[in-house]
């Protein structure tokens, strides 16, 4: 049994190994009536809680608490996606209270992944939001943006919520031209990662780099530049879908 404790967007692991807690550790939390939710899949072997978002928790001695990210980047894919279907599902159950046609109470269904409508019957899914995250090149050079809305001290891909009726690939074009106002060639797509921050898939992108001048938009970006490898900027950390574009791994 994996026992996955959240705390907003960190986990909590073992200081010396960075393994999972074990079941003496989670009841620890679960005794001390801790647990903001708790919600576990049987048939996936994990059990899984966060604490109130306003909770400063020190963690257990012989624990930590390190960031989701770093998790998935020192994990395996199958374990990563484990622990982000855990998270997401937490955050997803606790927006979704309440029926959106009725405002009744929702509970668990009992045999789907899904919420149902205590009163009138309608069912829920999780809820995805496809995102598309596009490295661009011109030659050796990557173009890397610093965004408004994320952290402002690193710079990474271009990235944004594909809208309803778009493709993936019409997103990246679209978001492209209009956050740096240029034209993309040779788009490929790369991969995927699930996203529990709070509910996103990030879809990978490559692109050359076509025509144009770097215009960004400035509610959206502070500034947007032409890298070399060797002289790169402070860049998301490993983990992420921009740290495996910008690092080479789908080159
Ligand atoms: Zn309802």
């Amino acid at each position: 049994m994996n026992y996955y404790i959240f705390n907003e967007k960190n986990i909590l692991v073992r200081t010396d190994s960075h393994m999972l807690p074990d079941a003496s550790i989670w009841e620890k939390f679960s005794n001390s009536d801790s647990f903001d939710s708790v919600f576990g899949e049987r048939i996936y072997s994990y059990t899984a809680a966060s604490l109130p978002a306003e909770n400063s928790t020190v963690a257990p001695s012989g624990c930590e608490f390190i960031p989701l990210r770093q998790y998935f980047a020192e994990n395996s894919d199958d374990e990563s996606a484990l622990a982000a279907r855990a998270a997401g599902l937490l955050n997803w159950r606790s927006a979704y209270r309440f029926c959106p046609a009725c405002g009744a109470p929702l509970c668990d269904d009992e045999h789907l992944t899904a919420r149902i409508c205590t009163k009138c019957g309608r069912q829920y899914f999780p809820r995805i939001e496809p995102c598309i995250i596009v490295l661009i090149t011109r030659g050796k050079e990557l173009l890397l943006a610093r965004h408004r809305m994320r952290n402002q001290d690193v710079y990474t891909c271009i990235a944004g919520f594909i809208e309803i009726g778009e493709s993936a690939e019409q997103a990246v074009v679209r978001e492209v031209r209009e956050e740096v106002g240029l034209e993309i060639q040779n788009l490929r797509y790369v991969g995927s990662q699930g996203w529990p921050f709070p509910d996103q898939l990030m879809l990978g992108y490559r692109a050359e780099y076509k025509s144009g001048d770097v215009h960004v938009q400035e509610s959206e970006l502070y500034e947007a530049k032409w890298f070399t490898r060797d002289a790169l900027p402070s860049f998301p950390k490993a983990g992420s879908m921009g740290w495996r574009l910008i690092s080479g791994m789908y080159d």
